[in-house]
């Protein structure tokens, strides 16, 4: 696909070929202030019930913490100062501890989920994933108390 020039620049998700990236290397294509969106990221944004990643940006001796990464046009990555101009080369960090539980509460969720559709006809109604802890909603009047 070409993409013409009044298009915004997608950024390639690094974390859905291989979510074990932990340490990446970027450009920024745009720069809005405290959030900026990068030509790649491996900081995977908030979404199915996943809190967004968190981590840290270096250019040479600057560093910004990441507080927060949304999936919009793009990916935008919310910096705790101002970002730096496009164009800029920057290492990225992501927060592996955080990264791993809730990949591992997320998995955890969909296979209670499963279990809970296929075995009880009872299909989940929502969820919510945390660092230390997960949250699941289903139809729960078909079960007993215990
Ligand atoms: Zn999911």
């Amino acid at each position: 696909m070409t993409r013409g020039p009044l298009l915004s620049p997608v950024t390639d998700p690094l974390y859905l070929d291989d979510p074990d990236v932990r340490r990446f290397e970027a450009t920024v294509d745009r720069s809005l202030g405290d959030r900026i969106v990068l030509d790649r990221t491996a900081f995977y944004p908030e979404g199915g019930g996943q809190p967004a990643d968190a981590g840290v940006l270096e250019a040479g001796d600057r560093r910004w913490r990441v507080t927060d990464v949304q999936k919009r046009d793009t990916i935008h990555h919310h910096l705790d100062g101002e970002g730096p101009p496009a164009g800029t080369a920057v290492t990225g960090i992501v927060d592996g501890e955080r990264r791993r539980a809730h990949s591992r509460y997320h998995t955890a969720q969909h296979l209670l989920s499963a279990v809970l559709l296929d075995e009880y006809d009872a299909p989940t109604k929502g969820n919510a994933l945390y660092a230390d802890r997960a949250r699941l909603d289903c139809d729960y009047d078909r079960f007993a108390d215990d």
